[in-house]
């Protein structure tokens, strides 16, 4: 059997993996990016691309950035939230970031043709990585199927979001209910009162930790689901997949609005690992990016945006360690104190912030209402981004 080399092996061909990818073009390394889906594939999401990584992408290459825009289709460009507090009064809220929404099935296939048109890394699809074993000169990806060889590299980057196989076997991460949420979503069309163009938010009284959206995604389409805190859902015993339908047909606004709605698809759920803590995020030859770093903002539940950007800080790291041959724990850990001072320290804020809302529902209404004040709307957007 053949064994393949490579400097760097990314694993998971998501947000974070394809960023990675691009930010270690043109630095003379041998890259493979292996995944176990044959793109276009789908990732059960809200579908909102956060402002911070079109952000992120237009720092890497403005060319990119213009590239990924002119060819996505569908995706529905938004610039505005309504938000409805626990006693049903909104906020209207315009976003200093230009952003879209775009089913992942086109997202993350778009992204990854920028690293097929752009870069020399070696994209292996169809290829489920079984098991990570470390020696003393790389690290080896052994696959699930046994027809396939393993692949060695000298640094192992692991972008394999929520279930990652790397976070488990690399640093025995458990889920923390306390720091995870479990969400579902269905595309529906056919909802009264949209415009195609805001994204909405609904709180609910009985199920604070956490949140209902309609996001449109184009075409008249919306992406609807329901995410909330893993600690509060086995507390209440909720069944996500039962709740989402009854609350579109209960709730006072939602089900006048989804009375002549159409279900498109299945309900479908996922985990979401939320950062603002402190976790082993690099080790003996590896580092790990995005979800399989738990880096989902404990507030709103974005994590494309912190999946790309500490995707590049990994690459970056990766540079260095090849350059000087170093792939230590304690030449890796940079790469920690990195994500730690540009992103986690934001989560830690939006974190603190969300424990102290979730079981406080008049807080919110309290809030919602002083939020109406030009100066404090200001702060919020400043905060919130
Ligand atoms: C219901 C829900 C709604 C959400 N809504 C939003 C939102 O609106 N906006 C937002 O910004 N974030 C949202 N998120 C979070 C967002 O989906 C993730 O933060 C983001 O996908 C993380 O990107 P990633 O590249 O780290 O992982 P992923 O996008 O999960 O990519 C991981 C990749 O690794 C591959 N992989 C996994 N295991 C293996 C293996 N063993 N071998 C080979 N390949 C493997 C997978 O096939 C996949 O392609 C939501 C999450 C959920 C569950």
């Amino acid at each position: 059997m053949e064994t393949s080399e490579y400097d760097v092996a990314i694993l998971g061909a998501g947000p974070a993996g394809a960023a990675c990818a691009l930010a270690l073009h043109g630095h003379g390394l041998r890259v493979v990016l292996v995944d176990k889906a044959t793109f276009p594939r789908d990732k059960v999401c809200g579908d909102a691309i956060p402002g911070l990584a079109l952000k992120a992408l237009r720092q890497l290459n403005p060319a990119w950035h213009a590239e990924l825009l002119a060819g996505l289709t569908p995706r529905a460009d938004t610039r505005d939230s309504r938000v409805v507090a626990p006693n049903g009064r909104e906020l209207r809220i315009r976003w200093q970031l230009p952003t879209f929404n775009s089913p992942r099935l086109h997202f993350d296939d778009h992204l990854l043709g920028l690293v097929r048109r752009h870069t020399t890394t070696k994209i292996r699809e169809d290829y489920a990585v079984r098991d990570i074993q470390t020696t003393p000169t790389g690290v080896q990806l052994l696959p699930a199927h046994k027809e396939q060889e393993p692949l060695t590299a000298r640094l192992l980057i692991a972008c394999d979001g929520a279930n990652s196989v790397a976070a488990r076997r690399l640093t025995q991460r458990t889920i923390d209910k306390a720091y995870h949420c479990a969400a579902v979503r269905a595309y529906y069309s056919g909802i009264a009162e949209v415009d195609g163009t805001t994204t909405e938010f609904f709180f609910l009284h009985e199920y604070m930790a956490g949140y209902c959206w309609i996001f449109p995604v184009g075409n008249g389409v919306y992406n609807v689901g329901f995410g909330m805190l893993s600690e509060a859902v086995a507390r209440q015993r909720v069944d996500l997949k039962k709740m989402l339908p009854q609350l579109l047909a209960t709730h006072p606004e939602l089900a006048q609005r989804f009375a002549g709605a159409q279900q498109l698809s299945e309900v479908e759920g996922f985990g979401l690992p939320l950062g603002g803590r402190p976790r082993p995020l690099a080790g003996e030859r590896f580092l790990l990016c995005g979800d399989a770093a738990s880096l989902i903002d404990p507030l709103q539940g974005h994590g494309i945006d912190t999946a790309m950007q500490s995707g590049i800080l990994a690459a970056r790291q990766a540079v260095r360690s090849c350059q000087q041959n170093d792939f230590s724990p304690a030449f890796l850990a940079d790469y920690e104190h990195q994500v730690a001072r540009q992103i986690t320290s934001k989560l830690a804020r939006s974190y603190r912030l969300m424990r102290l809302v979730a079981p406080r529902p008049w807080l919110m209404n309290v809030g919602f209402a002083v939020a109406r004040q030009p100066l404090l709307k200001r702060w919020l957007l400043r905060v919130a981004g």
